[in-house]
């Protein structure tokens, strides 16, 4: 059956809200999660960033709540990135507009001043990365003991982050009996773990399978030869400004961000395109990232660390400019565009080399990418002899890895070179060479 928000029998204050922000129908993970956190049981949410899955856990919370009670926080939602935390902390501002309760958000990488200013003035809901959580809560700012609902978001993506250990001292310092909530986008075996140490009989809701990207994305491909080819293929995508509105190129290191983003830069000026990788300051990636939401930016390059988390909807398109090293990172990066309702454009450029990531992502994601002709007009440089090698050198090694037993052209090469080698130094070998206590062994 197809609920309404009505349905879930929320007050005028949150459907108020809720309407306010656009909302008309609940999303398929707000159907199902909607009621049982209502009701008070652990639930574990299997969901992807752009299904909903916040809003899914802040409302019910937020109805639960009701109002500002005592200065303790009641509410505690854990987030990998500090990105993610404040996105959080927004939907929770959104839906807690017309009541009073008070939300604080905590993160590192800058000083703690503010935040602990904002605990002192009391608090019922804190958004938080696990370090700093815990940093305050050591140095005597939080007082946990009227923490009813604890929530985990993207577990997978705190494992993947190492944060475990983080996680089991926070679950040493809350009070035993409370809500638990935990969402994931994957059950990876270390998800499987933690969830098992979090929740008590959890209540399972889970929407599209493992790893299935929206079906509201649409998937295309390029075989591009080399780097200056994929550069002339996006300069060519980028003239029709029409309907490449908002795009974010994913690059897979800090490097090829940088690259791609200083020759964008010199196109189209600092007011046409922006980077965030990790190397940025927090205030230049915060800067970069509202100035790309508000429209004012109409290209954003990014690498998969810096992009965890980011909730930024109605991209048009994501361009992945490399095809990420991990492939679940894939499916992160074209849920950026056909967020919730909307539609959009995913398109990836694969090198030769990248083919075997290429098959890697189809059979995660259990669908074949169409695979589309490079564009008349776009140059097809030759590729360098070195970017070559690279490429030829990648490709043994990713057949080295699928067979142990494969002996590439690469090693065939060198084995051969090494053997010419060998056979000249023991040519040059003095045929009364001597180790001690040996016996001179004569070379013909
Ligand atoms: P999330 O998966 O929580 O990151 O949400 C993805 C995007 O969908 C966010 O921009 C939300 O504001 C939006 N969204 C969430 N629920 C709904 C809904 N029921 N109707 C329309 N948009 C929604």
């Amino acid at each position: 059956m197809h609920k309404t928000f009505e349905d879930f029998k929320f007050n005028k204050q949150i459907l108020n809200a809720i309407a306010e922000a656009g909302y008309t129908t609940p999303t398929p993970i707000q159907q199902k999660a909607i009621t049982p956190i209502l009701a008070g049981q652990d639930v574990m949410g299997i969901a992807q960033t752009g299904t909903g899955k916040t809003a899914a856990y802040v409302l019910p919370i937020v109805m639960n709540l009701k109002y500002a009670q005592g200065n303790d926080p009641r509410a505690l939602v854990l987030s990998p990135t500090r990105e993610l935390a404040m996105q959080i902390e927004e939907q929770v501002r959104l839906f807690a507009k017309y009541t009073d309760l008070r939300t604080t958000v905590l993160y590192g990488g800058l000083g703690p001043k503010t935040q602990i200013a904002a605990l002192d003035a009391g608090t019922d809901i804190i958004v938080s990365t696990p370090g700093r959580f815990l940093d305050l809560y050591l140095a005597g700012h939080i007082n946990l003991k009227q923490l009813k609902v604890m929530v985990m978001d993207e577990a997978d993506k705190m494992m993947d982050m190492g944060f475990i250990s983080k996680i089991h001292r926070v679950l040493e310092i809350v009070p035993r009996k409370r809500q638990n909530l935990l969402f994931s986008a994957t059950m990876s075996e270390l998800v499987h773990k933690i969830a098992g140490d979090f929740l008590a009989f959890p209540t399972i809701v889970e929407v599209a399978p493992q790893a299935t990207p929206a079906a509201t994305v649409s998937q295309r491909l390029f075989k591009v030869p080399n780097i200056k080819t994929k550069i002339n293929l996006l300069q060519h995508l980028l003239k029709d400004d029409s309907e490449l509105h908002r795009l974010i190129v994913f690059c897979k290191t800090k490097v090829s961000a940088d690259n791609v983003y200083h020759f964008l830069l010199r196109k189209y000026g600092e007011e046409g395109v922006r980077v965030i990788h990790a190397n940025k300051g927090q205030n230049t990636r915060i800067n970069s990232i509202n100035a790309f939401r508000d429209g004012d930016v109409r290209i954003l390059v990014a690498t998969d660390v810096a992009a965890r988390g980011l909730d930024i909807s109605d991209v048009s398109h994501v361009i992945n400019f490399d095809i990420p090293i991990v492939i679940e990172d894939y499916v992160h990066r074209i849920g950026r565009t056909g967020r919730a309702y909307k539609t959009g454009v995913a398109i990836s450029f694969c090198s030769p080399a990248e083919e075997y990531y290429v098959n890697k992502v189809e059979k995660l994601i259990r669908q074949t990418i169409p695979i589309m002709e490079i564009p008349e007009g776009v140059v097809i440089e030759k590729t360098g002899i070195e970017e070559k090698q690279a490429i030829a050198k990648e490709i043994d090694a990713q057949k080295r890895k699928e067979n142990p037993d494969f002996k590439g052209a690469f090693h065939e090469k060198k084995a051969a070179n090494l053997k010419k080698n060998n056979t000249k130094k023991a040519s040059a070998r003095k045929p009364t060479l001597k180790k001690a206590g040996t016996k001179a062994k004569r070379y013909r």
